[in-house]
């Protein structure tokens, strides 16, 4: 079973995602972070973030792995380091790149061959699992969106507002996979919802689409 979450950042794809998966007995799988993984290893070789063809090397020799809430690249922890701002924007640019994307389906679709997963993302009920059983476009107002990431980490509203403006614009104009809703994916506005709210709306859709 696949169930795909799309949505802009600061959505709350992750907390509603984890949470789901964990409810279910299935596996989490935050795409984002496996981008993130990429760009951190980038800034620190030093890769410029406009070479596709390194960037498409290094993505394809990255090992990264999911163990509960814990990130790896290449066996090292980086679950704090990924979520700094240099890492958030570079992961944008380097997400733009077809190879690195290339590299990245492929182990997300190898992930959820072998498992039940609850997967977020921005392209993964578009281009990874257009078959998923369950697909959400989870959204909600920029402003609030915004509030919840500065909330998070103790940034300034205004500017998390911007950079995540810059970012979504990013994600919604690259190429390949850009962030759209999937036409058969159910829209969710979490604006002036609960994370509780949101979860029972989305385990309704999961009852509807498996009982068919
Ligand atoms: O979800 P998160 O904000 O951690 O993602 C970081 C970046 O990774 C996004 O801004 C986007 O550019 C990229 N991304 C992507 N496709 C995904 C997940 C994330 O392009 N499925």
């Amino acid at each position: 079973m696949i169930i795909a979450i799309d949505g802009p950042a600061g959505a709350g794809k992750s907390t509603i995602a984890r949470s789901l998966a964990r409810r279910l007995g299935a596996t989490y799988i935050d795409t984002g972070a496996m981008y993130r993984a990429v760009a951190l290893w980038a800034l620190r070789a030093g890769i410029p973030l406009d070479d596709m063809h390194k960037l498409e090397q290094l993505a394809r020799a990255a090992h990264i792995e999911f163990a509960g809430d814990v990130i790896r690249l290449n066996g090292e922890d980086v679950t704090a380091e990924i979520r700094r701002p240099e890492v958030t924007d570079a992961a944008s640019k380097v997400s733009i790149v077809p190879g690195v994307r290339r590299a990245m389906r492929a182990e997300q679709r190898r992930i959820g061959a072998e498992n039940s997963v609850v997967m977020e993302g921005r392209d993964i009920g578009t281009v990874v699992f257009p078959q998923a059983q369950v697909k959400i476009y989870l959204d909600a107002d920029p402003h609030v969106r915004a509030g919840r990431r500065a909330k998070e980490t103790g940034a300034a509203v205004d500017r998390v507002e911007r950079e995540i403006a810059e970012r979504d614009t990013r994600d919604r104009s690259r190429r390949e996979a850009p962030l759209i809703q999937a036409p058969d994916a159910e829209y969710i506005d979490s604006t002036g919802l609960t994370p509780d709210q949101v979860e029972e709306a989305i385990l309704k859709i999961i009852r509807k689409r498996t009982s068919n």
